[in-house]
């Protein structure tokens, strides 16, 4: 039987382990990523249970540990004017005893790379930027800048959130802004205060704002993830930047000692974040969505790439048990995640309210409540989800 010619747009986190899900179940394809090598941006995030169970299935999770750090303490809410710890979990045994696997802080690098570690050569095609695609009766089209064509049997839309296949499948609606902007920003270890080297991920939050960190790297930076009005700004990109006097302003007040770990990073990157309901609908015949393509979220739940790596293991699995119908497997595929994404899309959307409530009786019961709530148990629908259990039910 002949496998489907599959094509993946997009060598980021959630084309890479498409790819590397296809290989494991023996599917071969290319992936056509625009930039000229393979690489993320200078920043952190975590990985949850549920995208650890997945980088164990690859067979790569030995290797992200020696780069990444398993963290001993999470959701550790702190009071912005003076550090008072409102809650925190202790993830060193609870993780693993209710789902099976730790979380980890890791630099985004360090995960695309052993995700890639997975893929087999000659598979991602570098320096391919698509400006379109068409549709010649059921097949899909690709046209690439340089006047190249591709037709492949199935197509993955794995390029991100201003994704070319998306604007093809479900038009171009225009992105809402949310008044939010998200500021990142690496402080190597030794210039960081001792309680940010911790293996503790701690949110500091406060009227209008909040700011994440935790270290990555294996010890060697701490990331900051900072979320702040966005007065005019309105850019979308991982490329663009800010300065650390601009971001001090956004935390002026605030405990003096989160002050000077602010004051040690290095020029943060600032992202506008912009609002895009759910899609209905990600498929269209041998077409489909993935990853950030099909569901961005806000980052409030940590769950963007994770979600992308569970697209993956489940859309490779709707192929592999379908191979000569690959339009029916991509509906599946459809079925099977898109509630869980809409549903994780809309709950981190909600956060941001929470997260930034006022000095007052409403601020006051919110901080009650974080002593009396479990984020970890509560938060089981998300870390105690398996592609596998999931596709077999
Ligand atoms: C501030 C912030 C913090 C976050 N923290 C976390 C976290 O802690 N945990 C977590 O799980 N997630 C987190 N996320 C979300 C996560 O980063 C994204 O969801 C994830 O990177 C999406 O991966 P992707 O592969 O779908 O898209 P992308 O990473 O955007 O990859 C898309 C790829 O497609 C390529 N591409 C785009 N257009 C074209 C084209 N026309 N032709 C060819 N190639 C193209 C791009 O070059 C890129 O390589 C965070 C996001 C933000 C903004």
């Amino acid at each position: 039987m002949r496998s489907p010619d599959i094509a993946i747009l997009g060598g980021g986190i959630g084309g890479l382990a498409t790819a590397a899900f296809l290989h494991r179940a023996g599917l071969p394809c290319t992936v056509y990523e625009q930039a000229s090598e393979l690489k993320e941006l200078g920043a952190g995030l975590v990985v949850a249970p549920n995208a650890a169970r997945l980088l164990r299935r690859l067979g790569v999770l030995d290797v992200f540990l020696r780069r990444a750090v398993e963290l001993e303490v999470g959701w550790e809410f702190r009071r912005w004017e003076d550090g008072t710890i409102l809650s925190a979990e202790n993830l060193t045994t609870e993780c693993v005893r209710l789902y099976g696997e730790q979380t980890y802080t890791a630099h985004r690098a360090d995960l695309l790379d052993v995700i890639k570690s997975a893929v087999p050569d000659g598979t991602v095609r570098l320096g391919r930027r698509a400006v379109e695609l068409r549709h010649d009766g059921d097949r899909p089209v690709l046209l690439f800048e340089d006047g190249e064509r591709v037709e492949p049997d199935v197509l993955i839309g794995a390029d991100g959130v201003h994704s070319v296949v998306r604007r093809s499948l479900a038009g171009s609606a225009p992105a809402r802004v949310s008044g939010l902007s998200a500021f990142r920003a690496l402080v190597p270890a030794e210039r960081a205060p001792s309680f940010a080297r911790r293996p503790a991920q701690t949110l500091w939050i406060g009227p209008d704002h909040h700011l994440v960190h935790y270290p990555i790297s294996a010890g060697a930076f701490v990331n900051l993830v900072a979320v702040a009005p966005a007065g005019e700004y309105s850019v979308e990109s991982w490329t663009a930047t800010a300065t650390v006097e601009e971001l001090l302003t956004e935390f002026d007040g605030w405990d003096p000692r989160l002050r000077a770990l602010i004051r040690a990073a290095g020029v943060p990157g600032r992202w506008a974040l912009l609002d895009r309901l759910p899609l209905r609908q990600w498929s269209r015949g041998t077409v489909t969505l993935l990853g950030d393509a099909a569901h961005p979220m806000f980052p409030f739940f940590g769950q963007g790439a994770a979600q992308a790596i569970e697209d993956a293991a489940v859309l490779a699995g709707c192929l592999a048990e379908d191979v000569t119908d690959p339009a029916r497997a991509l509906r599946r595929y459809e079925q099977l995640r898109l509630p869980r994404t809409t549903r994780l899309q809309e709950v981190s959307h909600g956060r941001s309210h929470i997260n930034h409530l006022p000095d007052g009786p409403d601020q006051e019961a919110r901080d009650k409540s974080f002593t009396e709530a479990d984020p970890l148990v509560a938060n089981g629908w998300i870390y105690g989800y398996d592609p596998e259990v999931e596709m077999s039910a």
